[in-house]
């Protein structure tokens, strides 16, 4: 068979621990005999951040923006004793939080589904995207105890001297006290993404927040999404049959659930963290979560949600074979592979992308799957536990007599 022609390169983020092993598995079985894959290669494993002084993963950034699309294995975030363990330099930053801050993008989050899997919530039918704002609020405030009675103020000075002064209240006891912030272009750009990815993917948006308290922080939120859907993407929205709606978190949560799925929601820094476990836990596996970056000009990172599977990775190295889940890896792949096949009018690369989904899909409901997914099946399924290895190989046999 021919393998199928690209045009641009896919900038490629290599990466650590188990999801590297599972990485070479995915390209080596599924991708390269099929694909005659051009990648812009860069390897973010810790060993290559700590040589190069983390310049890799900025390049790898810069890359993505001049490419547009990336795919990105799980990478370690170091700690304390993963400084000792890889006898680091530095206690180098997330890479995910470098490549965020350089693309100024929003994370969007979902769910991949099998009918044999059902969530936790019975109607739901259809993903429920989050989409995340990832700058400010609560992650960056500053806090701290109050000890005796005082008065707590809220001082805002202007570069020329204006003086904007609250109290924030007259403690007659002891207490806490918080500040936080949030700037009009992180808002605005994280409204960009969304309105973006909604077009791109032909779903419904949907943004809450708590404006009728919070009455001009999350009204600037709200008010921004508006402006933002009225002047840019209202012509696009209408064309497309989706709808952009704002509505009260409260009032959200009880819609949302009673949904069928099938949009985006879009959150606030800590809604999104918070509803986003709420959300994939319902929905069965972090293993099955897939997750990418969108920028709010259109360039676009695919990665799983989940980390480098660190306790598998130990046994790998102890010489015991894992089933270690790679379905939302394999799907970073098909969605980057996808899209550059949409951004490059490459209909073959499309199609593959399509396939190889499809290829998982049967794979799980024929009841092949990894150990993690075991538990999650509805009873009466047959199920046939594989390590990783092995359940590649069904999804390539899978693959090959799709294509
Ligand atoms: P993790 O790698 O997501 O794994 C946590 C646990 O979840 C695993 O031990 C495993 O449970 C289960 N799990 C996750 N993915 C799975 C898969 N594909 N197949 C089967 N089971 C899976 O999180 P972590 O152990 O907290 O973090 C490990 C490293 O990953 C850390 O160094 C962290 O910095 C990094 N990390 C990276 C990213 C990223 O690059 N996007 C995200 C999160 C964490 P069992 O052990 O019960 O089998
Ligand atoms: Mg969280």
């Amino acid at each position: 068979m021919e393998r199928i022609k690209m045009v641009t390169p896919l900038v490629e983020m290599d990466g650590d621990e188990m999801t590297r092993i599972l990485w070479k598995m995915i390209k080596d079985e599924l991708i390269l005999p099929f694909v005659d894959l051009k990648t812009d290669y860069y390897d973010l494993g810790l060993k290559k951040r700590d040589e190069t002084n983390d310049q890799i993963t900025i390049d790898s950034a810069n890359a993505t923006k001049k490419y547009g699309v990336a795919v990105k294995c799980a990478t370690i975030t170091p700690n304390k004793q993963r400084v000792e363990e890889y006898n680091l330099k530095e206690m180098w930053k997330s890479p995910n939080g470098t490549i965020r801050s350089i693309l100024d993008g929003t994370v969007f989050r979902a769910p991949i589904i099998i009918d044999t899997i059902k969530p936790v919530v019975k109607n739901w039918k259809k993903p429920i995207t989050i989409a995340r704002h990832a700058y400010g609020d609560v992650y960056k405030d500053t806090e701290f105890r109050i000890e005796k009675p005082g008065k707590a103020e809220l001082l805002y000075t202007s570069v020329d001297g204006d003086v904007q002064k609250q109290t924030i209240y007259d403690f007659e006891c002891a207490g806490v006290v918080q500040g936080l912030y949030n700037k009009d272009s992180s808002i605005e750009s994280f409204a960009h993404s969304c309105f973006k990815y909604a077009i791109d993917t032909k779903q419904d948006l949907w943004f809450s927040t708590k404006d009728t308290i919070s009455k001009k922080y999350d009204q600037t939120f709200k008010l921004k999404f508006q402006e933002i859907y009225d002047n840019c993407y209202k012509d696009q929205f209408e064309k497309l049959g989706i709808t952009y709606f704002y509505t009260l978190i409260d009032d959200a949560v009880a819609r949302v659930i009673r949904s069928e799925g099938g949009f985006i929601w879009a959150l606030k820094n800590y809604d999104g963290d918070v509803m986003s476990d709420m959300v994939s836990t319902a929905f069965g596996s972090l293993a099955m979560m897939t997750s990418v970056l969108v920028s709010p000009e259109g360039v676009y990172e695919y990665e799983a949600a989940h980390g480098t599977v660190t306790r598998h990775y130990y046994k790998y190295l102890k010489g015991e074979v894992t089933s270690t889940n790679p379905m939302a890896t394999i799907y970073a792949w098909s969605g980057a592979l996808r899209k550059r096949g949409e951004l490059d009018k490459l209909n073959d690369l499309i199609n593959f992308a399509n396939k190889l989904e499809e290829a998982c899909v049967k794979t799980l409901l024929d009841g092949n799957m990894t150990k993690d997914l075991i538990n999650l099946v509805d009873e009466g399924v047959k199920t046939n536990a594989l390590n990783s290895l092995d359940f590649i190989k069904e999804i390539r046999k899978n693959l090959e007599s799709l294509l």
